[in-house]
This record gives structure tokens, sequence and C-alpha cells, in this order.
């Protein structure tokens, strides 16, 4: 690979391995072991591995590690180390660098399991763990100490869409010689410029875009070499929350298109949010894209684009949500996102039900609020099926 392939380069060969056979598509190896030529050969192995040395599945794979390097091209990475989930990712890399007595700063606005790492595990085991409003700089300012050993956040927040200053809330963190963690799943990696705006450790549930058909679970840690290699990778290692080679193939395709798929997505996202802003049914549409958003500017400094998902308030609380749910003919009612279809999500009843009443109102959970992950559908029909199933409200 040449460091100056562009992205779409990168995303269709970094990291290749080929076999002795010459294959076009990338191989799965669909193996947890391999064999040693001789028992010296097999110690020498254990003592340390070269490039193209595994040892066991769950230390590594050829597949895998063709996804982690793909991955970590397209990041502007020195490394990355592949998950069996997003949640394998978020829970591995921060309980990897952190001990009992560290402090750790954290937005309040994230998704649910991600909530139950840092509020019940963490704590669980002697971490510290202060919560902030993610927007909210001052906030960030105060609660960064000196033992602070990381800052965690979603640089756009699930599922009210709100951006953090990644540039700004990384200062206040290396200030202080705290490591920055974003789970940067919403911002997509196509759109991610974290890396440059400061981001020490970046966290992708695979999941979301890099399937991007809703096939298989998967996550990632992106980082330095030795944050991967000699934090997350003994970590990960040991505690089993490795990607599986199948997996890891299903990623490594997904990563060929994912960018003609996450700016497409993203094109009738922002075209929907226009035809839909301002409609007598919907209180508010919610889409980093428009330049109603609140943090517009950020936005398209920080990204360059708005994302594949867009909220809407719509008038009438809950009936009125579950009106509009109910009469789509084209986008599912569903929980996942970044797919290739579109997917609606209740996050009051679902996704953030655990959440209590009071919490769901400082997080602009409302009883209308709908979200919508943009698929690859035609766009003018995604409009009139909204259009449409908003009369239905009415
Ligand atoms: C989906 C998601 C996760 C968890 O990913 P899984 O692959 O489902 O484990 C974590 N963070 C964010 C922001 C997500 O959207």
């Amino acid at each position: 690979m040449s460091d100056t392939w562009k992205q779409g380069t990168k995303a269709v060969h970094a990291g290749t391995r080929r076999s002795q056979y010459g294959e076009v598509s990338e191989a799965i190896f669909l193996t947890q072991g391999f064999v040693y030529d001789s028992a010296e050969h097999a110690e020498q192995r254990f003592i340390s591995s070269g490039d193209d040395e595994f040892i066991y599945a769950r230390y590594g794979n050829p597949t895998v590690k063709m996804f982690e390097e793909r991955i970590a091209a397209l990041e502007g990475a020195e490394d990355a180390f592949a998950t069996a989930s997003g949640m394998a990712a978020v829970s591995g890399a921060l309980t990897s660098m952190l001990k009992a007595g560290d402090h750790v700063v954290s937005s309040r606005a994230l998704f649910g399991s991600c909530l139950y790492v840092l509020e019940d595990i963490l704590t669980r085991f002697g971490v510290e763990v202060t919560f902030v409003d993610g927007t909210d700089l001052a906030q960030w300012e105060a609660a960064i100490r000196d033992d602070t050993k990381a800052v965690f956040f979603e640089s756009i927040s699930n599922p009210t869409l709100e951006v953090i200053d990644i540039k700004s809330v990384a200062a206040l963190a290396h200030a202080r010689g705290a490591l920055v963690l974003i789970d940067n799943v919403f911002a997509t990696p196509v759109f991610s410029r974290a890396f440059e705006q400061g981001a020490d450790v970046v966290i992708y549930s695979a999941t979301k875009h890099i399937d991007g058909q809703g096939r298989a679970l998967g996550g990632v840690i992106l980082g330095s070499r030795d944050f991967i290699r000699k934090t997350v990778e003994p970590y990960m290692k040991h505690t089993g929350g490795s990607m599986s080679p199948f997996t890891a193939w299903i990623m490594l395709k997904g990563l060929e298109t994912m960018g003609l798929r996450v700016r497409a997505q993203a094109a009738s996202a922002l075209a929907i949010a226009k035809a839909l802003h301002g409609h007598k049914a919907i209180a508010q549409t919610i889409y980093p894209g428009l330049e109603s958003h609140p943090q517009a500017e950020l936005v398209q400094k920080q990204m360059g684009a708005g994302g594949t998902v867009l909220s809407l308030d719509i008038k009438g609380g809950k009936d009125a949500a579950f009106k509009f749910l109910n009469a789509l003919q084209i986008g599912v009612i569903s929980n996942n996102l970044g797919d290739a279809k579109t997917i609606l999500t209740h996050p009051a009843t679902t996704t953030h039900q655990r959440l209590p009443d009071d919490q769901k109102a400082s997080l602009g959970i409302t009883a209308g609020l709908v979200r919508i992950s943009i698929g690859l559908e035609d766009e003018t029909d995604l409009i009139n099926d909204c259009l449409q199933a908003l009369e239905a409200v009415n």
C-alpha cells in the first residue's frame, strides 16, 4: 500500500494478504489454529511472532488482520484491533487501560450499553466516572482533573444528534494528560477526521456502516501501535472478545463499498431532512447537516457532512410517533443503523426505555422522537413514504 493512496483505493486494497493461490477476493481463513513446522518453530512463535505468523485465532488471524490493516489505513491510525462487537470494542478499550482509583470523564448522552459500561461496570471495579453535558465545554473543563486518565464520548450523540467538539475537548483532556477515546459510530469512518482533531483512540461498532447490510456484529479499536499492541491486545486476547474470521471477511467486503454507501445515504438524509423540515406534523427536524442544526458550523468543520441518521420530533407524542411508524411502507421498524435498509426507531420505548423519565427529558428523548437511519432506497420514494405516513398522523 502507498501512503499517497486516497480513501477509495485504500478501502479496496489496503491490508490485502494473498495466499500462495493468488486469490483476488480476500480469503476467509476459517481456522482457530496454525500448524508449526517443528517444536522449535512453535517455541519461537510463542517468544515472538512475525507479521505473517499467527498462533491462535483469539490472538489474531490472517482475515482479521486484513480487516484491521484496512480500517487502520482508512482512519489514518497506526494500528487497530478487531472485536466481536461494538460493545466488546468500547468495554475492551476502556477496561484495558483503566484500573481501580482512576478517574474518567464522559458525556452523559451515550448509547445505552456504553452508559452501562461506564456507570455500572467500571464503577464496580473502583473507577470513578464523572458525567457531563458533552456539548458544554465549561463542564468538561470543570470535570477533567490531574488524575483523569481518560475522557470518553460519542462524537454525535444518539438519538438527538448533538455534536461534540473533538478539538476543544481533546485540548482540555491533553492539558491534563488524559487520553481521548471516541465512539465514532454516528460520524462513520467515511466522515471521521477524529485523529486529526486530537482523538487518541477511535472506536467503531462495525455492525453499523462498516458491514452496512445488517448481517454481522463486529467492532474495532483504533489507536497508536503502542496502545493497540501493548494495552488493548493483551487484554482482548486473554478475555476473549476477538472478531471471528468470517465476520472479518464480511467487514472487509463492507469496507470496499462503505464510501459509496455512506455518501449516498448522507446525501439522501440531507434531502429528506430538507423535505421534512417545517412540516406541520413535526415539532423539530434534527439533522446535523441542516443549517438549522445548533452546531451546523462545527458539523461542517469536524465532518464535512451530517451523517446518515436524522431524528424527527413528531407533534402529538407517542401516539403520533407510533401512527407515523406504523404507516410507513418502506422504512422498517428496528434498532440497527447504517444499514442499506432505512430503519426507524422510537428511542423512548425501545433503545432508551431503561432511562428514568427525568433523564430522558434532559437528553431530549421526547415521546414523539423518531430516529431514522437512512438506507440506500431511492430518495424520492423515502420522502414520499415519510410524507404519506405524516398524513396518517393528522
Ligand atoms: C451500536 C452501537 C454500539 C454497540 O455496537 P454493537 O456492535 O451493537 O455491540 C456502541 N456505540 C454506538 C454509538 C452504537 O451505535
